[in-house]
């Protein structure tokens, strides 16, 4: 099989914006976009902060454009996983399933998914009341209470959009102060639906086929008590998918990769950009630019490449 010049693997805004760029090169990319094409933007509902929208555009239609505009310049797309890759080699190998791809040049751009408690009741009722997006799931908690999970900028976030639906937010988290920055702790902490739970961790989600409640543990006291509620957001954090890469690239503690010159990982030819990479500004506009960079310095490379 023919090596492409180039493969991108994983289809947000970096890994759109990079086979946007790539192709308008004629580098004539492949991306195999994952099951879950589109990444966590697909999860989102109005995004009021991309440049370009005055009236903002929904996550998944934004999605849709890029993914549009770059095929209209030639990407090609597996929509499917990555289930491993082999970076020894030159060409890289690329599997997914069973099938070998092989490419001079690899973008990784696969973004971070949502922390989850751990609880085997939680991963139970996933769908059935636990959720990790309130902007996709808000909606359904109409007039109802629900908790949220965590004291970052994303639990102050997700405990203020479901104000606008829930009749009350308890946010639960496991210190006596927030890490959130001080701007989204005053608006939540000033927010009358709001309340904080502090101290604590929900020790099992009660419930058979839909949360009806939670156990909470007070972690200082030790003491035990039972909460009812309709739903359970968690928001702690995010881990990037870095798993299928088995070790192959310098990654720091928390497994994010790590780059140099912002995109360059350790392993000439192979560069990465997005949420991947980036555990603080995790924008879509940072990770678009991102993905443009990572498609510069691949073209560089492929042309220092094909002149030795
Ligand atoms: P984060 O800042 O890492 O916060 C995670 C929170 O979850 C922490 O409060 C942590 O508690 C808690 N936590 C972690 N593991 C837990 C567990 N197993 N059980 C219970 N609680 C747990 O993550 P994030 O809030 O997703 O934010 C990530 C980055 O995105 C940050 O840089 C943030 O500023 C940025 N962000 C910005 C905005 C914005 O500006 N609009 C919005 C969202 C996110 P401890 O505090 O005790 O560690």
């Amino acid at each position: 099989m023919e090596a492409e010049n180039l493969i991108i693997i994983g289809s947000g805004p970096a890994g759109y914006t990079a086979a946007l760029y790539a192709s308008r090169e004629s580098l004539g990319p492949l991306m195999i976009s994952g099951f879950s094409k589109g990444g966590q933007l697909m999860l989102t509902t109005m995004v009021d902060n991309y440049p370009g929208f005055p009236d903002g555009i929904l996550g998944p239609e934004l999605m849709e454009q890029m993914r549009k505009q770059a095929e209209k310049f030639g990407t090609r797309f597996i929509d499917d996983n990555v289930s491993s890759v082999d970076l020894s080699k030159r060409p890289f190998e690329v599997k997914v399933g069973e099938k070998s791809h092989f490419a001079k040049a690899l973008i990784i751009s696969t973004g971070a998914s949502s922390n989850w408690m751990g609880l085997d009741s939680e991963q139970r009722l996933i769908g059935h009341g636990v959720s990790s997006c309130a902007t996709c799931d808000a909606f359904f908690y109409k007039g109802k209470n629900v908790i949220v999970v965590g004291g970052g900028d994303s639990a102050m976030e997700e405990a203020q959009f479901l104000t606008k639906f829930a009749n009350s937010v308890t946010i639960v988290h496991r210190r006596d102060s927030f890490r959130a920055s001080k701007i989204m702790q005053d608006k939540t902490l000033s927010n009358p639906k709001i309340k904080v739970v502090w101290n604590s961790a929900i020790e099992e989600v009660l419930g058979k086929d839909k949360v009806e409640g939670v156990r909470l543990n007070d972690l200082k006291t030790g003491q035990k008590t039972e909460m009812k509620i309709d739903g359970v957001f968690v928001a702690i954090g995010h881990s990037p998918n870095t798993k299928f890469l088995n070790g192959q690239l310098k990654l720091d503690q928390k497994g994010y990769i790590v780059t140099e010159e912002e995109v360059k990982t350790d392993v000439e030819g192979v560069f990465a950009a997005g949420d991947v990479v980036d555990h603080i500004y995790r924008q879509a506009v940072t990770a678009a630019g991102s993905g443009a960079k990572a498609a510069i310095e691949a073209r560089s490379y492929l042309y220092q490449i094909t002149l030795v």
